[in-house]
């Protein structure tokens, strides 16, 4: 499998791990095992891996730090691509970050802080990427990234660079352009409010502490399971189903919050997919409403 592309990386000196868990690689720490999980250091490497791609038809599936995501059981044949963590560090331009997408969401509102710029305290504690950030358009505690998304960069499927302004990318609740348009976010440029350094600390310290508080952090889970639906609570609605504690093999229905499905004992992604069906269809059953799933699935294939 892949040898024809393992040689292509390696001739360009695009990094890549073989046969990968995925429970290292996603926050629920469930999964099979990856074929093969390529690591471009840089833009330039990602639109080269991608031009090769599409030349060999090979489809490819992109995460940030898999806190929103499930890879399925067994062999993952499917091409991963993770972007570097690291390069390049963000820039400040004024009252404006522009930085990769790999980069890591807590470290950015670490970075917006030092620089006494507002915005970003609402982020503090969600454990994806930038990247992540923009695909779904995160947000807690009233604020969203919609709320400081200048312009995103991105790569499409054959290498093609592309930068768009943030009316552009169709921001809406936990989704963007990007759901339905295939394309690699390289980079994103934000606008925050200058502001008193230790005050914003301050409120970065009250979000992280109210989660510590509500959510069930000592358990791997993906956050909320579900979408809020147009006017209720996800966690109300499974609460008042009698649905706290709900287990499937090594998953359950977190008992401190039921907006989570948690990973309680090994579980495997068989059994959370399995708990989300059955409290989605009792949610349904006995409330009439439909439960739309917010964490998304890798394909095997
Ligand atoms: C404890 C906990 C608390 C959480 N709290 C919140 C919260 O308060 N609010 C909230 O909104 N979310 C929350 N989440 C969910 C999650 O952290 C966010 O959705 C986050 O934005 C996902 O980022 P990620 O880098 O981990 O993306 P991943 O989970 O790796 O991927 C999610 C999706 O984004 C796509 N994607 C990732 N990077 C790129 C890229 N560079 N280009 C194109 N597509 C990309 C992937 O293909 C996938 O479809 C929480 C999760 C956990 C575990």
């Amino acid at each position: 499998m892949h040898e024809q592309l393992k040689s292509f990386l390696t001739r360009r000196q695009i990094p890549f791990e073989e046969l990968v868990p995925m429970a290292k690689m996603t926050s629920f720490q469930t999964g099979g095992v990856a074929r093969i999980l390529i690591r471009p250091a840089n833009e330039m490497q990602t639109a080269c891996l991608l031009k090769e791609l599409n030349r060999t038809g090979q489809d490819w599936f992109v995460l940030g730090k898999g806190s929103n995501l499930l890879a399925p059981d067994g062999m993952i044949e499917r091409i991963l691509i993770r972007l570097n963590e690291n390069e390049p560090a963000p820039r400040q331009m004024g009252d404006e970050i522009e930085c990769a997408a790999g980069y890591s969401l807590m470290k950015l509102c670490r970075f917006a802080q030092s620089k006494g710029l507002s915005g970003l305290e609402f982020a503090y504690g969600i454990p994806g990427t930038l990247g992540g950030a923009v695909f779904m358009n995160a947000g807690a505690y009233g604020g969203e990234m919609a709320d400081l998304l200048v312009s995103c960069s991105f790569l499409l499927p054959d290498g093609t660079r592309m930068t768009l302004s943030a009316e552009e990318l169709e921001l809406g609740y936990r989704t963007s352009l990007f759901q339905k348009k295939k394309a690699i976010i390289t980079g994103a440029k934000l606008r925050l409010k200058p502001d008193n350094g230790l005050e914003i600390e301050t409120r970065m310290k009250e979000f992280l502490e109210r989660r510590k508080e509500k959510q069930p952090l000592e358990f791997p889970s993906a956050g909320s399971t579900f979408k809020r639906p147009v006017g209720f609570y996800a966690g109300a609605l499974i609460e008042e189903c009698g649905l706290k504690g709900l287990t499937v093999g090594g998953a359950q229905v977190s008992e401190k919050h039921a907006g989570f499905c948690i990973n309680k004992d090994h579980a495997t992604t068989s059994d959370v997919l399995q708990l989300i069906e059955q409290v989605q269809k009792t949610v349904f059953e006995k409330k009439g409403v439909r439960l739309e799933c917010e964490v998304r699935l890798i394909d095997r294939y």
